[in-house]
């Protein structure tokens, strides 16, 4: 239990019909609020940071953080690297205890794309057990999300998904199918459910063995959370909201408490609305009493 790598407990969870939420922090209290809400919902959990707080805390910080954590939690825990176009640091953070890996080469040309994911694939499996997460497509920001969803190339190709796993060895993949990083502008983006389930099918048609993700999850409406955990989604990564909520907290904890100096009670409001926003994300994604 408590360390473990994402793509087994996302197996387990596509394979049951619900999604594992992949909580994005920036430092060590949010840390603390996500894995709290994970156990008092005994839930599976997967913590990721991109890859600035990374280098701004430091990976082995957030490592040890991490370890501690979740050498105490009664749950399983994976530390997962978001969104890293560099290999050296996808390397780095696999050495310093990161538990799964995304190498995001989606902007390199496909062949490159490839070699690149295929190169932290050999590395992370040469050095323990760490996963890797594959990108094909593009995950756009919200600006150009329907430019992007209406655009085929600009998603991932059914039948070249399953020649990018194969020929990558990736463990779980994240294909591009119209969700959007940041806050979406309209009640109702554009998302390419078909193209995930034609995906799932192929992949994991008999049996689960590479488990899909789902990026931009802040925003999306919650009928296209279960359509998209129908379809095979068995990760999503929430960022953009613990972002916001963090923020919000903050402005509006010291708005209304602007003669008081004790930084320990403004840290337990904000631990506080980041625990309520990860429950309510574990209750959406069904969860919840799966550790
Ligand atoms: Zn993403």
């Amino acid at each position: 239990m408590s360390i473990v790598n994402a793509k087994e407990i996302m197996i387990e969870a596509a394979e049951n019909k619900y999604a594992i939420g992949a909580f994005n922090v920036t430092n060590i209290i949010q840390m603390e609020a996500v894995v709290e809400a994970a156990v008092e919902k005994k839930s599976p959990l997967i913590i990721q940071t991109s890859v600035k707080p990374s280098k701004f805390i430091g990976r082995h910080v957030f490592v040890a953080v991490y370890r501690t954590l979740a050498e105490a939690a009664p749950i399983p825990i994976c530390l997962h690297l978001d969104h890293c176009t560099d290999i050296e640091y996808c390397k780095q953070c696999a050495d310093a205890g990161y538990t799964n890996i995304m190498i995001d080469a989606s902007k390199q040309v496909y062949e490159e794309n490839i070699r690149q994911t295929k190169a932290i694939v050999d590395y992370c499996h040469s050095i323990g057990d760490i996963s890797v997460e594959g990108e094909l497509g593009t995950v756009s920001g919200v600006e150009d999300q329907i430019k992007v969803a209406e655009d085929e190339a600009a998603l991932a190709n059914p039948t070249q998904s399953v020649e990018f796993v194969e020929r990558t060895g990736v463990d779980v993949f994240a294909p591009a199918i119209g969700t959007a990083h940041g806050v979406y502008k309209t009640k109702n983006p554009k998302v390419d459910f078909e193209r995930m389930g034609q995906i799932h099918k192929l992949l994991n048609g008999n049996g689960v063995k590479v488990p899909l993700v789902v990026h931009g999850g802040t925003g999306l409406p919650e009928d296209y959370i279960q359509k998209l955990i129908e379809m095979g989604g068995a990760k999503f990564n929430v960022s953009t909201e613990l972002k916001h909520t963090l923020i919000d907290a903050t402005w509006g904890y010291l708005s209304e408490h602007r003669d008081e100096y004790d930084p320990g009670k403004l840290d337990a409001f904000t631990k506080d609305a980041i625990r309520h926003a990860v429950g309510h994300w574990i209750d959406m994604l069904g969860s919840e009493g799966k550790a």
